[in-house]
């Protein structure tokens, strides 16, 4: 069965853990059922397979948060359920069809989170019931499956993923970049992710709320 990162664009964002860790929740050490990958607020997440919609959490604000469930037979009878947790809205409803790659969702951090400012994506999957490693489940034949492996960032690389920022009277995009990256030359990456919002970098208005992308690969 076809199975693809609930997401595009993959090297943008790190992978923040690991299926099969441990972390403590609620006073318990517990094992991490999933894949998270730190990502801005509001980036789209896709179907990972095709199948139906059996569940949405549209309002939990504890555990996994806003969540979608996805499940799917294959041709052997295998059942596979997939979850996208975390989400700040979720775009479909219980009893719907997804087909693979379609937009179900955005990122966000409701529920349980933990790092520097929370906004992740975590992605579940069950196989006949049973939590496995999704990284070991990916479709061989996707072409960009030489990005499924982002480079593991460390902490100190971590501290490059931001999340959001609101325009302040007085603010430049580059006055911006420089703030949160230390170097001006950076708004292009800022500009770059935020184009639905921004029309021309040289003019940015107050109260606007910019996404502030993880820059990997740039030495940050
Ligand atoms: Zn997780």
């Amino acid at each position: 069965m076809k199975i693809n990162l609930p997401f595009g664009n993959c090297k943008m964002y790190p992978i923040t853990q690991l299926f099969g860790e441990r972390f403590l929740y609620r006073g318990s050490i517990v094992s991490h059922k999933g894949v998270d990958w730190a990502m801005p607020k509001f980036t789209p997440l896709l179907a990972p397979f095709s199948g139906e919609v059996y569940r949405v959490e549209k309002q939990r604000d504890w555990g996994y948060g806003r969540t979608v469930y996805i499940r799917a037979k294959d041709d052997r009878g295998q059942r596979y359920e997939a979850l996208l947790a975390h989400c700040e809205e979720i775009l479909v409803e219980a009893g719907s069809s997804v087909k693979i790659g379609n937009v179900i969702a955005h990122s966000g951090r409701t529920g349980f989170w933990r790092g520097r400012n929370g906004y992740h994506v975590h992605f579940g999957l069950k196989v006949n019931n049973i939590y496995v490693d999704p990284l070991n489940y990916l479709d061989i034949n996707n072409p960009n499956q030489e990005q499924l492996f982002p480079e593991k960032m460390d902490e100190a690389k971590l501290k490059a993923f931001l999340g959001d920022y609101k325009i302040k009277k007085g603010d430049t995009l580059w006055g911006i970049a420089k703030k949160f990256y230390g170097n001006g030359a950076h708004y292009i990456d800022i500009f770059n992710v935020n184009q639905d919002i921004i029309k021309n970098p040289n003019k940015i208005y107050p109260d606007t709320i910019l996404r502030i992308p993880v820059l990997i690969n740039k030495g940050i």
